[in-house]
């Protein structure tokens, strides 16, 4: 284990995992801690902020990025839009004295604990059930039939990767959830 800086949070699980909200719940608590923002190409949802929940931006723009070698990872996580982690974001965060957070998806989170092994922290956040998942999907109302479907395969498909993580949390009670989020997060940067 690395000692003091530096260190890596991978927060992952399907959309309506409450993954996002436990991001933003260490975020508020704790304040050693930054937000890794990722590229996307997708179009921001209403009330998100270029900068703030992601930097939106073209296609165009995205492949020059890969070309330049910006991103640690990227992945396309929907089928047509491209999501990434970059380089610049993580060691200006590490230049501020601080721990980084990523909301990303298995694959990308698992790939950065590959290439940062000791200092990493994965974590899936898992929803108590596929149905239940797809329920608070529907209650979201952010998605159309045809999102609802892919993000329902894709967290078959994420959930299948739990035994790679460090730690599996269990969201049947949010509260219950974000605490031992918030206490294993603690425990890991104290380390
Ligand atoms: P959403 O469109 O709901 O904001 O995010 C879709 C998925 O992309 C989420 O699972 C989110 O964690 C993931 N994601 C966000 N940023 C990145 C990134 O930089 N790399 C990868 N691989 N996945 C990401």
């Amino acid at each position: 284990m690395s000692t003091g800086k530096n260190k890596l949070i991978l927060f992952c699980g399907p959309s309506g995992s409450g993954k996002s909200t436990a991001v933003k719940h260490l975020l508020s608590t704790i304040s050693e801690l930054a937000f890794s923002v990722s590229a996307t190409t997708r179009e921001p949802r209403e009330g998100e902020k270029n900068g703030i929940e992601y930097y939106f931006i073209t296609e165009e723009d995205f492949q020059s990025k890969i070309e330049e070698d910006k991103f640690i990872e990227w992945e396309e996580v929907y089928s047509g839009t491209r999501y990434g982690t970059l380089k610049e974001e993580v060691y200006r965060i590490w230049d501020e004295g601080k721990h980084v957070v990523f909301d990303i998806d298995v694959l990308g989170g698992l790939r950065i604990k590959k290439l940062f092994p000791e200092n990493s922290l994965a974590i899936l956040m898992s929803p108590p059930s596929i149905e239940v998942l797809r329920q608070r999907l529907i209650d979201r109302k952010t998605e159309t039939a045809e999102t609802l479907e892919r993000r329902v395969t894709k967290a078959e498909f994420e959930l299948g990767h739990a035994a790679l993580f460090d730690k599996v949390i269990v969201n049947d009670s949010l509260a219950n959830a974000l605490l031992e989020a918030e206490q294993t997060v603690r425990e890991f940067i104290s380390k």
